[in-house]
Parts: structure tokens; sequence; C-alpha cells
């Protein structure tokens, strides 16, 4: 399945030449590396430790003509069954955040959303405490625009440092990318480092406000169980988890992937399903809600392509 990249390897790329820039894994099972727990192979999958070596990588791979994935978290990404041919960039052995200046974090691209909010609640810095609880990395949650309706990460941040195809590495401010709801507009960028700006407040006042966050978030979502967050983006002015329940949905299954009972925008994945279930649930939902409710549903889940 994944011999037409193993060609390309042989003849030009050996895995031996980025050994000095990621420790790498052959044919890495997705579904180990995404909450949905859905996905076949990585046929390479890279771990780097750090920002510098994450942008040197991406460079070889991209003058070495090698398909590339980024792979935060996954908690928004649907991974094929198939797996995906080339490399999948892990940023797990990223995970540093740094105090900068009296109010500012700087996060490296793997470090957990969770990282970030209890850092940010020990210096009595506010302003990330909607992030409780979103599962994910900060470079994800960059590309993602992560957050709750009315706030996302990119409304935090003073300036990201971003890897550009072809090579370059660039620092870009908000008003450089405008990114907007539920999409960091990263258009092919990849975030290595963000710098994040906050005001005061007291250290217990901010974990009492993510407290808060968090008891509401477990109360209105399936967070004990397999998923990837909200399928769908919220049309204008509405829920897509409102129309959801509306139509009917909430508890329809395709094999193992179920309309979540707590939260009808909540796709569950009970075990032993695949990712072809998972898209076919996607497809019935939005089918429904246009023919009930003439609304488009537009995914938030990053859907990886199936190999065919
Ligand atoms: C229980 C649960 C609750 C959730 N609640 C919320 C919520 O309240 N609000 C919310 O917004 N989301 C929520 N989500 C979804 C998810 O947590 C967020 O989208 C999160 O930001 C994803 O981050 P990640 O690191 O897992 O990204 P991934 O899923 O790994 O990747 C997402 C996308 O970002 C790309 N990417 C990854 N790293 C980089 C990088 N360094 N540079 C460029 N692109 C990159 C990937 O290629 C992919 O396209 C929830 C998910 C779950 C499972």
């Amino acid at each position: 399945m994944l011999c037409c990249f193993l060609e390309l390897e042989m003849s030009i790329v050996s895995p031996d030449t980025y050994a000095e820039l990621a420790p790498m894994r052959r044919d890495e099972p997705l579904a180990r590396w995404t909450t949905l727990r859905l996905g076949g192979p990585a046929e390479f999958f890279f771990e780097p430790r750090t920002p510098d070596d994450l942008w040197k990588l991406l460079t070889r791979l991209d003058e070495d003509g090698v398909p590339y994935r980024m792979l935060g978290g996954g908690a928004n990404v649907l991974a094929p069954d198939s797996g995906v041919p080339g490399a999948v960039i892990h940023t797990g052995g990223m995970r540093r955040v740094f105090r900068d200046g009296e109010l500012g974090l700087r996060a490296w691209a793997g470090a957990t959303n969770q990282q970030l909010v209890r850092s940010a609640a020990e210096h009595g810095m506010a302003g990330v405490e909607e992030l409780i609880g979103v599962p994910g990395h900060v470079g994800g949650s960059l590309a993602m625009n992560a957050g709750s309706p009315t706030w996302g990460l990119w409304d935090q941040v003073e300036e990201v440092t971003l890897w550009l195809p072809g090579g370059e590495v660039v620092a870009r401010t908000p008003d450089d990318v405008q990114p907007s709801y539920r999409n960091g507009n990263l258009r092919g960028a990849i975030a290595l480092e963000v710098l994040l700006k906050f005001s005061a407040d007291r250290p217990q006042a901010v974990k009492e406000r993510q407290e808060a966050y968090l008891r509401r978030k477990n109360e209105t979502q399936p967070v004990t169980l397999a998923s990837a967050g909200c399928a769908f983006r919220n049309p204008e002015g509405d829920s897509a988890g409102r129309l959801i329940d509306a139509a009917g949905l909430k508890g329809v299954r395709e094999g193992s992937v179920v309309v979540s009972e707590k939260h009808a925008n909540f796709l569950v994945h009970e075990g032993g399903g695949t990712a072809a279930q998972a898209r076919t649930l996607l497809a019935h939902i939005a089918a429904t809600v246009q023919e009930k409710f003439g609304v488009a549903l537009h995914q938030e889940l990053v859907i990886w392509p199936e190999l065919v």
C-alpha cells in the first residue's frame, strides 16, 4: 500500500539522512496518536525535539520531495484507515513553555494546552482560561484557533514563528496571519513556537475561572470517551450541536462510531471501528441537517484523505 513512497525513498531518501534531526519510527499506527483512536500506519513517524530540529527536518523533507503532515495531540484529526505515505511529524517531543517578560509565555509547538493553562495560572497570567480541557498541542491549536465560540488562542498571540514551504523561517503577528473562528489560516505554514501575551491577575482568581470552565466542559462533553471534539463548525448565529440534536441524530451510529448522546456535535468511537465509518456518519449528519433545516454544516474535524 505504501510502496510508492518506499520506491521514492530507495532511490532518493534514506531515513538515516534525517536521523540527526529527529527520532523516527516506521509504520507507526496513527490510531495510537489520535484521540478518536482511528487511523492506519504512518510510513515514517518523526518526533523532533526542538523548533530548530523541526524546521530543519521540514526543509529537508521539502527539498527531497517527501510528503509530510503535522500531528500535534491528534485531537482534531481523522486519520485514514489506509495510513499515510511519507512523513508524519509529531510535535510530542517539543513540550516546552518558558516565561518571557512580566506578562508573556513562550511555548514550543509541542507544549500541551494543559501545560500552557497551568503555567498561566501559576504566574497569575489571565487569557487562556478557556483552553482548559481542550486536548492538543499549542501548534495544532494555533492551526485550529482552538477555544470557545467567542475566544480563540490567536487572541493571545503576540508573535508566532512559522516555517514556510520553501524553507524560510519568519515571525508573524495576528494582523499578518488574519486567523478567524476555528481557523488559524496558516495556509501551509508550520508553527514552530509562539509568544503569548496575558493580563495580570491573582493566580487563585485565574485558577478558579479555569476550574469553572472545566466543570462546564465535563458536564456538557463526552470527555472520557474517544472523540475528536466538535465535528462541525458552528454556523453563523447558531450551534451545530443544536441543529444535529434537533435533527434527531443523537445516538445514530455507523458501525462503532456514534453521535454522542451528551453533545450532538461530538462523534464517539466505541472501539473496533474505522475512519470510513466516521466519514459515512459525518456525511449523513451534514445531509440530514441540510435537508431538515437548509443549513450547510462545515467540518471542523480535519480529515486526512484515504489512499485509493
Ligand atoms: C474531548 C475534546 C474536547 C475538545 N474541546 C474543544 C474545544 O472546546 N474547543 C476547540 O477549539 N477544540 C476542541 N477540541 C478539538 C481539539 O482539542 C482542538 O482542535 C486542538 O486545538 C487540536 O490540537 P492538536 O494539537 O490535537 O491538533 P491536531 O489534531 O494534531 O492537528 C490539527 C490540525 O493542525 C495541524 N497542525 C498540527 N500541528 C501543527 C503545527 N505545528 N503547525 C501547523 N499545523 C499544525 C494538523 O496537520 C491538523 O491539520 C476538543 C477535542 C476533544 C477530543
